[in-house]
């Protein structure tokens, strides 16, 4: 027995339920893309906002995986959201997601859907390299192997590029009016990058086209926040149990969210602002603020966490070492780098290390440690680019940058990234200091050669030749009475 055979209204009583009849709500988002974070985060806002305005229905998809329509079909698009913490759990039901597309095997059906005239938002969470960017330049990568198939056949795309320039050049086609593109994805201007990667890709198929995009579509960037770990079958169990039923596919997160947005929506926009978002003119600060202290030191705690065998980021963050680093890193080394109006960056950072010491998310370090290329320019090397303009040292951002080289250097045969192969090649069987000189010159990951970059190299290399010859737990205590 599933979650929908039951129906919301014959769960327990402590079980939160939609507060909206599903069968008054209309579609107005196609969200691409429908993994864990989705579902633990921007559904949540639509689920409250719906019954006050019905007519932001999400259509989910996925451009690469059967795995949530599979789970969720059958479920009427109902799942569980379980937020915990050391203090306790709540479960709520959410009932935002309306339809399911599979666009792994066809494409068609998802296009079609997207040039519908009542769809007002396309919204993404496609992973940092969904949108075969160059990330030193931001600009789209015209030999990307998905960007090459998709140009020589636009009408049937794979990347996300080349899906979301199908479906704008169908609704120019139909009349279909403008749409706005909302990235969230961790990505330093993500809005910026999603109109780079799109209008980038219209360009080379039809300049007229690309040309109606800049007038009709806009891509404002958000700041996304909530820990949403993968699923577990434990997890799975526990809710079940707890349901009474079963839920194929629950998320497990945290209390905690935030999602700060420009406002800057080309036809509308449900009232955000009523779920708890902030709507800005400028969404930067707050980026670089979370990319940067959150996201910085979960990479942090990823790498140096693997090194020293936690596998969960709760159990990196309680390791003394690391424990004293990351608040360390945030204070001394990061938060100068960052000017936030309105938020107090140490009660922030206090929050964050509790955050990371939540006892009941099993957020695997492997999980954050996957596709390193596209996160580390944004989360390590900005700011150390923006100390070193200053003439500061950084000796524990570049202690968690030789992490990374260091698990490259030693695990490098089973890392997950989409330029693994480059890496494997820079890092492996290489002396310390000859892997970090090979990788900080990969010009595709980190941009031309530059002073800055020349000077990193060896200030990087003596903690990678520390962690590999002493252990990362003798580096990280060195690294620490330096820093005194
Ligand atoms: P997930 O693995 O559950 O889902 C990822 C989704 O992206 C899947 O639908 C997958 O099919 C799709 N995808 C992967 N590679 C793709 C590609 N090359 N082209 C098109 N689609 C692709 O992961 P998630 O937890 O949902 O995280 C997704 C993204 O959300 C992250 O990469 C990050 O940018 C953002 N995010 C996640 C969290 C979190 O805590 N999980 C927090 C903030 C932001």
């Amino acid at each position: 027995k599933g979650l929908s055979s039951k129906g919301p209204g014959a769960l327990p009583a402590d079980i939160a339920v939609p507060g909206y009849d599903r069968a008054q709500v209309t579609n107005g988002i196609v969200h691409l893309g429908i993994g864990a974070f989705h579902r633990g985060h921007m559904a949540v806002y639509v689920d409250t906002l719906l019954a006050d305005d019905p007519h932001w229905g999400i259509i989910g998809a996925s451009l690469r995986r059967p795995d949530t329509k599979v789970a969720l079909e059958p479920q009427d698009g109902l799942y569980t959201v379980s937020a915990r913490d050391g203090a306790g759990e709540q479960l709520r039901i959410i009932g935002a997601i309306r339809e399911i597309i599979d666009a792994s095997a066809d494409v068609a059906p998802l296009i079609a859907r997207m040039a519908a005239p009542e769809i007002r938002i396309f919204s993404l969470t496609v992973t940092e390299k969904g949108y075969c960017h160059d990330p030193a330049s931001g600009a789209l990568r015209a030999d990307h192997p998905d960007v090459v198939a998709d140009l020589q056949n636009p009408a049937s795309p794979r990347s996300v590029p080349g899906v979301i320039t199908a479906a704008l050049a169908a609704r120019r086609a139909g009349g279909a009016g403008p749409v706005t593109v909302l990235s969230c994805d961790n990505l330093q201007g993500n809005g910026e990058i999603a109109r780079a990667a799109i209008t980038g890709f219209a360009r080379r198929v039809d300049p007229a086209l690309a040309d109606w995009i800049a007038a009709h579509v806009t891509f404002p960037s958000t700041m996304v926040d909530r820990i949403v770990p993968a699923t577990t079958d434990a997890d799975r169990a526990a809710i079940a149990a707890r349901l009474g039923v079963e839920d194929a596919w629950p998320i497990v997160t945290e209390p905690f969210h935030q999602w700060v947005i420009e406002d800057h929506f080309a036809a509308g926009r449900p009232a955000f602002d009523r779920a708890g978002a902030q709507l800005v003119a400028d969404v930067a600060p707050f980026e670089l603020m979370k990319l940067r202290l959150l996201n910085g030191s979960h990479s942090t705690l990823a790498y140096l966490g693997q090194l020293l065998g936690h596998e969960e980021v709760a159990q990196a963050i309680r390791d003394p070492l690391l424990g004293a680093m990351i608040p360390r890193m945030m204070a001394d080394e990061i938060r100068p780098t960052l000017d936030v109006p309105g938020i107090d960056l140490g009660d922030y950072c206090a929050a964050l290390v509790a955050r990371f010491a939540n006892p009941s998310l099993h957020h695997r370090t492997a999980q954050i440690a996957m596709d390193g290329s596209q996160k580390l320019p944004q989360r390590i090397i900005a700011p150390l680019r923006a100390r070193a303009g200053k003439g500061l040292a950084s000796p524990l951002l570049t202690l968690s940058l030789a992490g990374w080289i260091a698990y490259m250097m030693q695990r490098g045969d089973t890392i997950a990234d989409p330029q693994a192969a480059l890496l494997q090649t820079a890092a492996q069987g290489q002396s310390p200091a000859q892997a970090t000189a090979r990788v900080l010159g990969l010009t595709q990951i980190f941009g031309p050669m530059d002073d800055f970059l020349r000077d990193l190299i060896p200030q990087t290399a003596p903690h990678v030749a520390r962690i590999i010859e002493g252990g990362p737990a003798a580096a990280i205590q060195y690294a620490l009475k330096g820093a005194n």
